[in-house]
């Protein structure tokens, strides 16, 4: 699916939250969202990053966007029933939900790592993807043929030294996906969940990650897009419970 090409309107009238949408991948994948016809909500913890999303998506005369908000290292569970309020009132249903924001943490040794960053990265990648799924699934309910994507990495598939709490948040979304996906299937609007491995791609992420890497050598956000098309859209309806990659190995 890495050479998908979509349909101009294949989001037409669709409304997607995307979380991290203000920087890397996210903010790549919610301009792409809305140039594709969606109305995306804009959730992240910077808000002039969403603020600056949000002015480049209406001045390019996509749907008009909304902003949300919210730090997931702090979000407690009434705060995610507040978001989940918010977009029952004004839209009263969520066609799609891409789960982009990550935070990298040390890379260093287990041996090392220290407990307080290892609940941090826990609580950004892997328990705050728990609370909005579990607040957005009746808003899903509400759509024909919801979808719901989960970012993973090469590092949530094998387990690599020194990736520490980041790669084992990714094994936990990758079996958050696969749990949903599997109790999801038989509902009456079959709402998909897959995964996305989006390989190395030029984010800041990466430049901390890869200090020494030439970031031109990895492509941009823009460019792994079709993947993110392809799942959110309905093409890929009946697919579900899959962990793809967004670039040829
Ligand atoms: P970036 O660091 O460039 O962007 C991450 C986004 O998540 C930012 O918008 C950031 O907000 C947001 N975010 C981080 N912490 C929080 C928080 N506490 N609350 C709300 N939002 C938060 O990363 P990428 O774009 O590179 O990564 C996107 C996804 O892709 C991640 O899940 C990552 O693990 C995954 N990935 C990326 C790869 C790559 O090569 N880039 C490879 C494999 C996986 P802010 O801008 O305010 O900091």
């Amino acid at each position: 699916m890495h050479n998908y090409e979509a349909p101009a309107d294949l989001l037409k009238d669709r409304v997607i939250l995307v979380t991290g949408a203000g920087d890397g991948i996210g903010k790549a994948a919610a301009i792409t969202y809305a140039r594709y016809g969606a109305t995306v909500i804009l959730l992240g913890r910077t808000l002039q990053k969403l603020e600056e999303v949000y002015d480049q998506i209406e001045s390019a005369n996509y749907p008009q966007p909304a902003i949300i908000p919210l730090n997931l290292e702090s979000a407690v569970d009434k705060e995610y029933e507040d978001v989940s309020v918010q977009i029952e009132s004004e839209f009263g249903r969520l066609d799609g939900l891409l789960h982009n924001a990550a935070l990298l943490g040390p890379r260093t040794p287990i041996e090392h790592y220290d407990a307080e960053s290892w609940n941090k990265v826990m609580k950004v990648n892997l328990t705050a993807p728990f609370l909005l799924t579990k607040a957005m699934i009746p808003l899903l309910r509400n759509s024909q043929n919801a979808s719901i994507i989960y970012t993973s990495s090469s590092v949530g598939r094998k387990g690599r030294a020194y990736w520490g709490g980041y790669a084992i948040s990714k094994f936990g979304v990758e079996g958050l996906m696969q749990v949903v996906a599997d109790e999801l299937d038989d509902s009456e609007n079959a709402i998909r969940a897959n995964s996305i491995n989006p390989g190395a791609t030029r984010t800041n992420m990466r430049a901390h990650a890869y200090p020494a890497e030439n970031p031109n050598n990895n492509p941009a956000p823009e460019e792994i897009m079709p993947l993110y098309l392809y799942l959110m859209g309905a093409d890929s309806v009946g697919v579900s419970g899959q962990a793809f990659d967004a670039q040829p190995k």
